[in-house]
């Protein structure tokens, strides 16, 4: 009989948020699989758990999936658990389980944190619908194509983002997405608790200064454009979308052309726009 592959969700600060099962399943499993041993040891210490560890995250990630095949093969119940909240999210997870269902070997999930889950909830932004889209693309210039095939989904965006990244993604995002409602969820559950509301440009303000990107954040947008500033914003809108296209090597006149349709503009407005834009930064 194989073994049972447990998908373990684990805190994301604060280490009361873990459930009664999963501690019991972490300490009942012959083996768990951990992005870093030594982190998931402090919270294993504290719950007095002393199952045997074993490092399993993105750079080991293929050897060490077959490797726990074979365990789970030979009979060993296996968990796996990330550095912090759910496996498979925005972290390693995902190749252990397809390999397990492939050779027919039972995954269970133990439900529990989640960062993106926790800041929806929290947000005051739309959670009947919502789209997570992981981390953004670190250069401008796949951020902003990747905003742009975002831009016309219809639920709250929520974003993973890195501290460094995020003036320049809430200042790109202001472009490609036009004005929009945002939060800005950093140190969920921990001391630093905080939960920040506005407009993309008032949180771009804030952050522009890189003294408030500090903490684990998740940012969530809004799916509407707030009417009279998207009208505001229309032509440096449209620069920005054909600077964001070209960038990824589409020719002038198919980047105008997409422009259009996403403004729902005819081409020669578009056109007559974007000119306009090009000779007042000239001016
Ligand atoms: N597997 C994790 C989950 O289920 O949320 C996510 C892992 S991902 C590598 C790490 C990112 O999650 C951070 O960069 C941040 O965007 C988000 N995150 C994790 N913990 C957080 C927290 N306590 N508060 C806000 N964001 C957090």
């Amino acid at each position: 009989m194989a073994g049972t592959l447990y998908v373990v969700s684990t805190p994301i600060g604060n280490l009361e948020d873990i459930t009664h099962r999963a501690v019991r399943v972490l300490s009942e499993v012959g083996l768990i699989a951990c992005e870093d041993t030594r982190h998931t040891r402090k919270l294993l210490n504290h719950y007095g758990i002393k199952t045997m560890t074993v490092s399993y995250h993105e750079h080991n990630e293929r050897e060490r999936a077959v490797e726990l095949l074979e365990s789970l093969e030979s009979g060993l119940d296996v968990a796996i658990v990330s550095d912090a909240g759910t496996p498979g999210i925005s972290d390693p997870g995902f190749r252990i389980v397809r390999l397990a269902l492939e050779n027919g070997v039972p995954v269970v999930p133990v439900p529990g944190p989640t960062a993106l889950i926790s800041a929806l909830v929290a947000s005051g932004l739309p959670s009947d619908e919502f789209f997570f889209a992981g981390f953004l693309p670190a250069r401008s210039g796949q951020r902003r194509t990747r905003l742009l095939e975002l831009s016309s989904i219809p639920a709250t965006l929520v974003f993973y983002e890195a501290p460094h990244r995020i003036a320049g993604s809430l200042r790109d995002a202001r472009e490609i997405l036009g004005e929009r409602e945002a939060v800005i969820a950093r140190e969920l559950t921990k001391l630093h608790e905080e939960i920040l509301r506005g407009r993309l440009s008032e949180l771009g303000q804030r952050f522009s200064s890189g003294e408030e990107g500090r903490g684990e954040m998740v940012l969530l947008i809004d799916r509407n454009v707030i009417e009279g500033a998207a009208r505001e914003s229309d032509a440096s809108e449209i620069s920005s979308i054909v600077v964001a296209l070209e960038a990824e090597g589409v020719d002038a006149r198919s980047a105008l052309k997409k422009a259009a349709r996403k403004l729902g503009i005819s081409r020669d407005e578009a056109y007559r726009r974007l000119t306009a834009e090009r000779s007042r930064e000239k001016g």
